[in-house]
C-alpha cells in the first residue's frame, strides 16, 4: 500500500491521474471514532473539484483507450487489483477499522469480500458472449444486442462499509468499460483513497478513476446534478438518496439508489424447540441486531418472535448482548467497536429516549458504557441495547435507527408474522427462523425485502443481486443485473439486401 506520508498527506482528490489538494485549499480531520482524534488529513474538495474531476472523467471517456480494452484485459486488471488488495489485506483492514471503528477483523473480512467483489466481475465479463444474436425472422437481416459502457459514472459511498460498499460499484463500473468520479462518505474515506493508488498500480490509464473527498451536499449533489455524468450511483441514507434522484432527474441520467433497511428477524418458536435451535436462532439474532454495532444497512434491527417463547428467548438475548466486549477496534478480544461519529451516537440516544417515552421496556443497555482502558470516554461508545414490548406505531420501530438497538415486537399466527415482516415502508433484507420447511418457504415468499435468509443472516454472495424493495431504493448491484446497471444495450440491426420500401409513391 502506498505511504501517504510520502506525498502531501492532504492531496487526496484524484483526477487525471494525478493527486491534488482542493482548490480551495480546505482541508479536514479524519477522527478515530474509538477516541475522537485525528488520525489523518484530507483534503475538503466543492463543486469546483467536483468539476475538475468530472472533466478528467470525461475526457478519458471520450477519448481514451478504457471504453475500448478488450473484455479479457479488463478481466486481467481486475483480478490484478484483487491480488493487490490481497497483498495489502492487513494494512487496509487497520486503516478500515480506524476509519469506521470496526473491529480489525471485521475489517479484515471486507477487505476479502472486496477483492471477491473485482474477481466475481472479472469472471463474469470474461465468460461472456460478446452480444446476442437476434433472429429477425429474415436471412437478409443480422441482427444483434451488445452492451456499452454507459459513460461516465458518479459513485457515491456511506461510511458503514466504505471500501466494500465502492467496491461493489467500482468493479462493474470498471468491467463494463466506464470511467468514474468517486465520493466516499467525508468522515471515511481513507480505504478509497487507498484504492485509487492501487487501482493505478493494476495498470489503470490515467483519467479513469477519479475521487473527491468532500461533503455531500457540495461535491455529492454536484456530481448528481452534473451534465457530464451519464450514471449516478447512490449508496445511503433515504433522505440523502431523494435528494440524488431529484439532482439527477433534469438530465436524465440514469440514477441506482441502495437506501436503508428497517429489517425483520421472525423467530417461530418451532426453531427454539431443541436446545441447539434455540442457541441458534439467539446467537443469530444478536449477531443479526449487533455486529458494526448495528451500523448495517441489512441489520437485523426488529426481533419479531413468536409470543410463546418470547420470555426466554429475549431474557437469553439481552443476557448475551450485555457481555458483548465494546471498545476500540484494534484492541485484542474486542468484539464491537464504537458508532461511527457523535452526530450518530446522539441519534441512537434520541431514538432510545423516544422508545421509552412510547412505552418501551428497555432490557439492556440504553447507555453509554463506563470508560474503560480499552474504551477511552471521548470514543463514541453505546451499548447494545434491546427493547422489549415494542409495537409497529413506534418510531423507533419505523425508522433506521443505523445504532445498536434491537426492538422485540411478538406474533401469534404466521399471518401475523408475515404482516408485521412486510410492515415497513423498506424491502431491504430479511429473515424467518423455523425448523418446518414448508412454512420456511412459504413465509419466505410472502416478504417483501430484497433478500430473505432462511435460518442464517447477513450472509450475501457476490454472484447474487443485492438490494432493496420500496424506500431501500431502485436497481440492484452484485450479480448480473449488478452489472448490467453500468451498461446500456445497443441494438444494432444490419440489413444485407437493402431495397426500397416504397412507403411514400412519389
Ligand atoms: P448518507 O446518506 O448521510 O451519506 C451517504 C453518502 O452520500 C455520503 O458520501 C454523503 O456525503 C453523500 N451525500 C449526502 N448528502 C448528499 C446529497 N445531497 N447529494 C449527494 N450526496 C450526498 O448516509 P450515511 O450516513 O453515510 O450511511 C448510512 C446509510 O447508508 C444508512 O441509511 C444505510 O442503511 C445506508 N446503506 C445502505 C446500503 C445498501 O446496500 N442498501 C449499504 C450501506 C449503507
Amino acid at each position: 500500500m502506498a505511504d501517504r506520508t510520502e506525498r502531501q498527506a492532504q492531496a487526496t482528490i484524484h483526477a487525471g491521474g494525478e493527486w491534488l489538494e482542493a482548490i480551495s485549499g480546505a482541508t479536514r480531520e479524519i477522527l478515530d471514532p474509538a477516541d475522537a482524534r485525528p488520525f489523518a488529513v484530507v483534503a475538503e474538495g466543492d463543486e469546483k473539484d467536483a468539476e475538475r474531476a468530472v472533466a478528467a472523467a470525461r475526457q478519458a471517456f471520450d477519448r481514451g483507450p478504457w471504453p475500448g480494452t478488450p473484455v479479457a484485459e479488463r478481466a486481467a486488471l481486475l483480478r490484478r487489483v484483487a491480488d493487490l488488495l490481497v497483498r495489502d489485506r492487513e494494512e487496509l483492514g487497520l486503516l478500515e477499522s480506524r476509519d469506521a471503528g470496526k473491529t480489525v477483523e471485521e475489517g479484515r473480512v471486507d477487505i476479502d469480500c472486496v477483492a471477491d467483489a473485482f474477481r466475481y466481475f472479472a469472471d463474469l465479463v470474461a465468460a461472456e458472449a460478446p452480444g446476442r444474436v437476434v433472429d429477425a425472422g429474415s436471412p437478409d437481416i443480422h441482427s444483434v444486442v451488445v452492451h456499452e459502457p454507459v459513460g461516465v459514472c458518479a459513485l457515491i459511498t456511506p461510511w458503514n462499509y466504505p471500501l466494500l460498499q465502492a467496491s461493489w460499484k467500482i468493479a462493474p463500473a470498471l468491467a463494463a468499460g466506464n470511467t468514474f468520479v468517486i465520493k466516499p462518505s467525508e468522515i471515511t474515506p481513507m480505504t478509497t483513497i487507498a484504492l485509487i493508488d492501487l487501482l493505478a498500480e493494476a495498470g489503470l490509464p490515467a483519467g479513469v478513476a477519479n475521487l473527491v473527498t468532500g461533503p455531500g451536499h457540495t461535491v455529492g449533489a454536484r456530481l448528481a446534478e452534473h451534465p457530464g455524468v451519464d450514471l449516478v450511483s447512490f449508496t445511503g441514507g433515504l433522505v440523502s438518496g431523494t435528494k440524488v434522484a431529484q439532482a439527477a432527474a433534469p438530465t436524465v441520467k440514469k440514477v441506482a439508489l441502495e437506501l436503508g433497511g428497517k429489517n425483520p428477524n421472525v423467530v417461530f418458536a418451532d426453531a427454539c424447540a431443541t436446545e441447539e435451535g434455540f442457541d441458534t436462532a439467539v446467537d443469530q439474532a444478536l449477531n443479526a441486531a449487533f455486529i458494526h454495532s448495528g451500523q448495517v444497512c441489512s441489520a437485523g434491527a426488529r426481533l419479531i418472535v413468536e409470543e410463546s417463547v418470547r420470555e426466554r428467548f429475549v431474557a437469553e438475548l439481552a443476557r448475551r448482548a450485555q457481555k458483548i466486549r465494546l471498545g476500540r477496534g484494534t484492541e485484542d478480544g474486542v468484539e464491537c467497536g464504537p458508532l461511527v461519529s457523535e452526530q450518530q451516537r446522539a441519534k441512537t440516544e434520541g431514538y432510545v429516549a423516544s422508545a421509552l417515552a412510547e412505552g418501551a421496556v428497555l432490557r439492556c443497555g440504553g447507555k453509554r458504557p463506563a470508560p474503560s482502558a480499552a474504551r477511552p470516554g471521548s470514543g463514541y461508545f453505546y451499548e447494545p441495547t434491546v427493547l422489549d414490548h415494542c409495537h409497529r406505531e413506534m418510531k423507533v420501530v419505523r425508522e433506521e435507527v443505523f445504532g445498536p438497538v434491537l426492538t422485540v415486537e411478538t406474533f401469534r399466527t404466521e399471518e401475523e408474522a408475515v404482516f408485521l415482516a412486510n410492515d415497513t415502508e423498506y424491502g431491504l433484507a430479511g429473515a424467518v427462523w423455523t425448523a418446518d420447511g414448508s412454512k420456511a418457504r412459504r413465509v419466505a415468499g410472502r416478504l417483501r425485502h430484497g433478500t430473505v435468509w432462511i435460518n442464517d443472516f447477513h450472509p450475501y454472495l457476490p454472484q447474487a443481486e443485492w438490494g432493496g424493495f420500496g424506500r431501500s431504493g431502485t436497481g440492484r448491484e452484485l450479480g448480473p443485473a449488478g452489472l448490467a446497471e453500468y451498461r446500456e444495450p445497443k441494438h444494432v440491426y444490419q440489413n444485407l439486401a437493402p431495397k426500397p420500401v416504397r412507403w411514400f409513391a412519389g
